[in-house]
């Protein structure tokens, strides 16, 4: 048999679709954690990235690590500190292509201990935040005829979270899945796509010591069906598929990458 007779079909390189080249992206709460780890993702295949969050230190440290990145500091909960975030973004690269509405808070407290103030800030950070970079944002995607917003909400939008109790928590991310949903609806005939990444449980600030504490170890492995967190690299496909021409036909979409938690 000649080469030629077992040569692969020629397709153009699939791989190049996920490539992010002189894009544009931001990713909040690049500071630590799935938000630091997206930001170095999307550089690496070739994005400009706008890194921010509150550490301002720890973003001026990612982002002399990432070519021609910029770090704005930012506190999420502050309307003025939402709009300078995009304003900079603009000034400084004359557009936005992706935004990774990644920043996010939650703890563990039944509902009997929360204040209605705390549960306000949660919905603040977590739903507030997210609807007003996507409308800053989606004013310049809508005016460009593209973009690919991705939110970070979670798998606990589908399932409750207790006995990790967050009522907060849960609740913010309910909220972000169907304002996902809204916003692909207003934007998919104006070339912008919306879609959640909704992950399992995965190491950070957020999660503390559970990939090492035994009840926590116990209590993943027999809910995921994977029975493990995730590793580190295990959002990296996810993310890029969703913020990429790879997604161009995924709009209002939640993806799991859960461990199966969700499909028992
Ligand atoms: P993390 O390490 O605690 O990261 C949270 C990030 O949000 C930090 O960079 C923090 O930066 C930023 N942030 C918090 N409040 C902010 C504010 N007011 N203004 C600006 N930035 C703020 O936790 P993570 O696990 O990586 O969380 C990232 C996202 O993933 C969150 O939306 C979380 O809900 C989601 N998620 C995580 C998991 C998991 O298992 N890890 C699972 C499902 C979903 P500064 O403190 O520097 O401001």
């Amino acid at each position: 048999m000649t080469d030629a007779a077992i040569a692969p079909p020629t397709v153009p390189d699939p791989m190049a679709l996920f490539r992010l080249d002189d894009q544009v992206a931001i990713v909040t709460g690049a500071s630590s954690g799935l938000g630091e780890r997206f930001a170095r993702v999307l550089a690496a295949m070739g994005a400009k990235v706008v890194v921010a969050a509150r550490r301002i230190d720890r973003l001026d440290a990612l982002a002399a690590e990432l070519p021609g990145s910029l770090a704005v500091e930012a506190d999420l909960s502050i309307a003025a500190d939402r709009e300078r975030l995009v304003a900079q973004t603009l000034e400084h690269f004359g557009r936005v292509d992706v935004l990774v509405n990644n920043a996010g808070i939650g703890s563990a407290t039944r509902i009997e201990d929360e204040t209605l103030d705390e549960f306000r800030f949660a919905m603040e950070v977590n739903v507030t935040a997210i609807w007003h970079l996507s409308k800053l944002c989606g004013e310049s995607m809508v005016a460009a005829g593209s973009g690919s917003i991705v939110n970070v909400a979670s798998m606990l939008v589908h399932v409750a979270s207790a006995p990790v109790k967050q009522a907060h928590y849960c609740a913010s991310k309910g909220a972000v899945i169907n304002m996902t949903r809204e916003l692909a609806a207003q934007w998919g005939r104006k070339g912008v796509r919306v879609n959640a990444l909704s992950p399992g449980w995965f190491k950070s600030e957020m999660t503390g010591d559970m990939d090492t504490d035994e009840g926590s170890q116990a209590f993943v492995k027999a809910n995921a069906m994977l029975p493990r967190m995730g590793n580190e690299d295990e959002l990296d496909g996810a993310l890029l598929l969703l913020a990429s021409r790879a997604g161009g036909y995924m709009t209002g979409h939640s993806l799991l990458v859960d461990g199966g938690w969700t499909a028992r």
